[in-house]
């Protein structure tokens, strides 16, 4: 076993919540085995071939990215086995333990080739976690589409994923598209496939019904690609916000306002999920680069298309945390929690993962006051260590 000491560990509390607690060991294998106080620990008689001085530091559950296309020039739609393993090594050093590669809208032969690299991808044990990937069209609004190419946009039609329902466990679709009477959605529920809200141009009637009768859950990018919050047409936005709907946010002032980031943040506590939406370009500085096709522009931190259209971010989770933290000013377990309990217990993953907790798998980010990352560890490994 490994014993990770002198760090404020990140725990749920007797309701669950996550509080900072000081002074506690934390003894580790492939899975959590001891959560200990130090008098605890020192007298005990405990069989560690390691111990990892947190100096400081958080020791945090795992970090969970759900909405991820690419990062350091690899991206999900490539045809190359190696770019989700690039993927992993990355992701593990912005302290994400497990992640979801996101596909774009693109025709079915070229999403069968990214559905078997995931596939192949979720076997492997380094860097970090593959658990399935997040599908962002076909079944979307060609008047939302955003950076999605409309050509390839086609109706919902559950046959056409059933093939790769050991896969995806995100679906982002329009719900003003289905015409179905919560048909597709229920599909999607029997084989545990979180059925997401995003790139519509739904009305808040339309959407909220898709939420509470029909049980879509989930919010693909809140505020981008959607219709917005209008005091007489409260829009998806409203719908998202008047719900228990979780909601992704992409935190890199880019695309959310900090202000707007506040809001959201008072309003949806444990139904928020910062997630990265980043291309390849991610880790990689200015320049162009490329998504679904077509050219991409960076310059610090915003990416866009020829004409304009925001394209995804460059943003990498660890900086995400931090500025959400930065604008909100949200205790840090709030924070975490948006990574880490929150997807993971909509991803039906919690009793396995998403915190630090005696029996649960050992994925551990450990980070300082500033997020960088000095440790991440995945089932018991070390996936990134800082040099
Ligand atoms: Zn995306």
């Amino acid at each position: 076993m490994k014993a990770i000491i002198n760090g404020k560990c990140i725990l749920p509390d007797e309701t669950g919540d996550f509080k900072v607690r000081e002074g506690l060991v934390l003894l580790y294998d492939q899975k959590i085995r001891h959560i200990l106080e130090k008098e605890e620990f020192t007298s005990g008689s405990y069989a560690v071939d390691k111990t990892i001085d947190a100096a400081g530091c958080y020791v945090s559950p795992g970090f969970l990215n759900v909405h991820i296309h690419g990062c350091v020039g690899a991206d999900t739609m490539d045809d190359d086995p190696e770019a989700i393993h690039k993927m992993q090594l990355f992701q593990a050093e912005t302290g994400v333990t497990s992640f979801l590669p996101t596909t774009m809208t693109y025709d079915f032969k070229t999403l069968d080739r990214a559905f078997s690299h995931v596939r192949e991808a979720m076997k492997r044990q380094d860097g970090a976690r593959v658990l399935g990937c997040h599908m962002e069209g076909p079944f979307i609004s060609p008047a939302k589409k955003g950076a999605q190419a409309e050509k390839n946009i086609v109706p919902a039609d559950f046959t056409k994923i059933a093939p790769y329902q050991d896969i995806v466990k995100i679906i982002t679709i329009a719900p003003e598209e289905l015409h179905d009477n919560g048909h597709f959605i229920a599909q999607c529920h029997k084989h545990q496939i979180v059925v997401s809200l995003g790139h519509t141009a739904a009305d808040y009637d339309t959407a909220r019904k898709a939420i509470e009768t029909y049980g879509a859950k989930h919010i693909t990018h809140l505020f981008n690609a959607m219709t917005g919050l209008h005091q007489r047409r409260p829009g998806v936005v409203g719908a998202a916000l008047d719900t228990d709907a979780n909601c992704e946010l992409i935190v890199d002032n880019v695309h959310i306002h900090p202000a707007v980031q506040r809001i959201v943040c008072r309003l949806k506590k444990n139904h928020l999920i910062l997630i990265t939406d980043s291309l390849r370009a991610c880790g990689l500085g200015d320049g162009p680069s490329e998504l679904g096709g077509q050219q991409v522009f960076v310059k610090g931190t915003l990416a866009t298309l020829a004409d304009g259209t925001i394209a995804g971010s460059v943003l990498c989770m660890n900086d995400g945390l931090r500025i959400f933290r930065e604008n909100t000013n949200a205790p840090i377990e709030e924070v975490i929690t948006t990574v880490t309990k929150t997807p993971a217990m909509e991803l039906h993953l919690y009793d396995d993962l998403g915190s630090l907790s005696v029996g649960k798998k050992a994925d551990i980010t450990i980070f300082d006051d500033t997020f960088h990352i000095q440790r991440t560890i995945v089932e018991g490994r070390d996936a990134y260590l800082k040099k």
